[in-house]
């Protein structure tokens, strides 16, 4: 077993609410300095600043390990993160979202730009519609196509007050199948677990949901793994 030291919740500058700072490069030299083993970029409701991501990761990050993830809003307003072990599956779902994002364009003065870059932080676009609003997916159809491309879903910061999946329906629908929840990175997972009864059914991650660089998480929050293969970290997160 190797223990590694994750953060799967990072938002690039492609989140309208992510700083400017948050490029590809910047976040992947940021979490080589953090010495962290295995990092998510997690925008909203897109993944297309991931092909930069995980290109710069093959250039320079040596011994770091991207996992491609996409945090959704589903039509609860529930945030919900889906890791896929590979770049296509994510992709795959990032078109299927696209189409299911309300038809609001995103005003960058008012909520930031939404920034694709390439794997040199070239701005090489920007996506049209507002990322922040929620999908008309439901938690059960976003299930399904996840797990379908081969993903797997973890409901994100299920200790906040708003846009949790706790926040939205009061459980966690047992049908789905779902394995692991993620808390905010300041909430300790003991106290957590005793919130709920249904809790105990679950295991607990700690992410940053990091918006600027430095609120990339410390090399605090660790899993056990065989060895640093995606599908060995989709396995156990689902
Ligand atoms: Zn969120
Ligand atoms: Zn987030």
């Amino acid at each position: 077993m190797q223990r590694l030291a994750i953060d799967l919740h990072i938002h690039s500058a492609l989140s309208p609410c992510g700083e400017e700072e948050m490029t590809p490069n910047n976040i992947v030299n940021m979490a080589m300095i953090k010495e962290l083993d295995f990092i998510a970029v997690t925008d909203h409701n897109t993944g297309k600043n991931l092909p930069a991501v995980m290109a710069v990761a093959k250039e320079i990050g040596e011994g770091i390990c991207i996992l491609p993830g996409i945090e959704v809003a589903t039509k609860e307003e529930a945030h919900v993160l889906a890791y896929f072990p590979t770049l296509e599956g994510a992709m795959e779902l990032d078109e299927i979202l696209y189409k299911h994002l309300p038809n609001i364009m995103n005003r960058k003065e008012r909520f930031g730009p939404q920034t694709i870059m390439d794997k040199d932080d070239n701005i090489i676009g920007e996506v049209d519609k507002l990322l922040i609003n929620a999908t008309d997916i439901g938690i059960d159809r976003l299930w399904d196509i996840v797990t379908a491309i081969g993903g797997v879903i973890v409901p994100a910061h299920i200790d906040r007050k708003s846009y949790s999946l706790i926040s939205a329906l009061g459980f966690i629908p047992p049908a789905l199948g779902i394995k692991t929840c993620e808390v905010s990175k300041n909430e300790p997972i003991e106290g957590i677990k005793e919130r709920f009864l249904f809790f105990k059914d679950y295991q607990f991650i700690h992410g940053s949901d990091a918006h600027q660089l430095e609120d990339i998480a410390e090399r605090k929050y660790f899993l056990d793994l065989m060895d640093m293969r995606r599908i060995n970290l989709i396995r156990y997160l689902g």
